[in-house]
């Protein structure tokens, strides 16, 4: 190239990050990404609506709506004044140009009215349809019930649907099936009897490398504290458990890891409408830490995990609160730094923004201990608008990030309104997001990487193994 060349040449415009993702948006539209929604294959979903009779679509709606759902489902069906002022509420609505069919009351038209409508009798099409709204096209976030003028909870309207959609065999494959290994062999991964307590052992090695009087006390009995996780975690998100072991011990905490069935505190049976195998799934969870006799669980990070411990579960198995104390880590990890019980050598060297998990927020409201915490951790936590309570969902939970491959590119082009959310922040030069939760981990890193956002994804807990003092430790 000449010099005259190299001075004429137009320069590349500098787009920012908020422009880049209009632009992916655009070409995504372009490439007919959205229109590909319309025939997504899941064998889950197709064979199971092959094998569908009138007799059983019929007879299985009408079972669930009449013989299961009682005042709550029709309060809500005769309240709704069709009104829409739910509608901006839903990431799905606002990252799909506003189409009414994806705005929460237009999901529940398309399922619970239409089934009540038909009296049940629903052709199998009509049913696909139902499935697909209930499992890919909502988080079950409770985002829109915080607009709406009555107080209408979508999310529990929708959650029917997926009930009789389970009830009729035509769940998606991939969540499915991680229900199932849930229910055979009593964690979510088929993580094997032996391979659960030679991770543990595992990652005792790790932590003692760093700190040789380590230990990760497994069943011990009448510990203050049982800490549980997800059964992701020892497959995909391994060096958690050594990190959270570390914290465990340089707090001086009393505690324990259960080995024993019940130990993985996940739950994707209560997001298929499998109640009977959710309940079944939470007893023993509960039930491993009265043999242990532990004073409280303490939750590892992650939402949907907490959501069936302490909210759906307990609820289905009769009991308003659950039947032992628990807490999630947001509010177990502010207890160690208001008692004083963690020291910090370090900051996190930027300022961060703050993804709120739906289940911990509007599930428990854990906002302010979460900031707290991370305020503590980082120069401080700039805030997404909106955030805390009406934060935008990942578009990861209520088992949609569970459907697995056939539903991801719906799912992540379904939540551009986070994507512009987080670009905004890049654009300010944020560029560290801490969520404390599993799914919202997934979710997040689906979209920075589509959106190509560059920005990183922490756990409270990355942050703190990271930061802490830990006297003890060898160099
Ligand atoms: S619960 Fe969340 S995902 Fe579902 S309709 Fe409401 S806002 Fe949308
Ligand atoms: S659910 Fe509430 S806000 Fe939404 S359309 Fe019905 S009445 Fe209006
Ligand atoms: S994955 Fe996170 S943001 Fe998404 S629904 Fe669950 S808690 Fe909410």
């Amino acid at each position: 190239m000449s010099d005259t060349a190299e001075h004429t040449e137009a320069a590349e415009p500098v787009l920012t990050f908020l422009e880049k993702v209009h632009a992916k948006a655009e070409q995504d539209q372009v490439d007919g990404k959205y229109a590909a929604f319309e025939k997504i294959e899941d064998v889950g979903i197709d064979q199971g609506v092959a094998r569908l009779t009138p007799e059983k679509i019929q007879k299985t709606i009408n079972g669930v709506l009449k013989g299961e759902c009682g005042t709550r489902m029709k309060t809500y069906v005769e309240t709704c004044v069709h009104c829409g002022l739910c509608s901006d509420a839903c990431h799905h609505y606002l990252s799909n140009d506003k189409n009414p069919k994806y705005s929460p009351v237009g999901k529940v038209k398309r399922t619970i009215w239409n089934m009540l409508d038909k009296d049940g009798k629903l052709t199998p099409e009509e049913c696909r349809e139902a499935v697909i709204v209930a499992q890919t096209e909502c988080n079950l976030c409770r985002r829109c019930q915080q607009f709406c003028p009555f107080g209408i909870d979508i999310a529990y309207m929708i959650s029917t649907v997926r009930r009789i959609s389970f009830k009729l065999g035509i769940t998606p494959q991939y969540i499915q099936d991680t229900a199932n290994s849930h229910s055979v062999t009593m964690n979510q991964m088929w993580v094997k009897d032996d391979e659960w307590p030679d991770t543990l052992q595992w990652q005792e090695d790790e932590g003692r490398d760093e700190i040789p009087r380590l230990r990760i006390p497994v069943d011990k009995e009448g510990a203050d504290f049982m800490y549980s996780v997800i059964a992701p975690e020892p497959k995909f998100r391994t060096h958690l458990i050594n990190q959270a072991a570390v914290i465990f011990d340089q707090a001086g905490c009393d505690w324990t890891m259960p080995q024993l069935p019940g130990w993985d505190n996940s739950d994707m049976a209560m997001f298929t409408g499998d109640f009977e195998t959710m309940g079944r799934v939470k007893k023993m969870h509960y039930e491993v830490a009265q043999k242990l006799r532990v004073k409280k669980i303490v939750m590892g990070e992650c939402g949907h995990a907490f959501r069936s411990v302490y909210d759906v579960g307990n609820r289905w198995l009769g009991w308003r609160m659950p039947p032992i104390e628990m807490v999630h880590s947001i509010e177990f990890f502010a207890q160690l730094f208001r008692e004083g019980r963690i020291k910090l050598k370090d900051k996190y060297p930027e300022q961060v923004t703050f993804h709120d998990p739906c289940n911990t927020v509007r599930g428990r409201g854990l906002h302010e201990d979460g900031r707290y915490v991370a305020n503590l951790l980082t120069q401080g936590v700039v805030e997404m608008s909106p955030s805390k309570l009406y934060n935008y969902c990942c578009n990861a939970g209520g088992g949609v990030i569970n459907c697995g491959p056939p539903w991801k590119t719906k799912r992540v082009l379904s939540n551009k309104i986070k994507a512009e959310q987080l670009a905004r922040m890049k654009d300010r030069g944020i560029n560290t997001i801490v969520s404390p939760c599993h799914n919202c981990h997934g979710g997040l890193e689906d979209i920075i990487h589509h959106y190509g956002l560059e920005m990183e994804l922490k756990f409270l807990g990355d942050l703190i193994y990271e930061l802490m003092e830990k006297p003890g430790a060898v160099e």
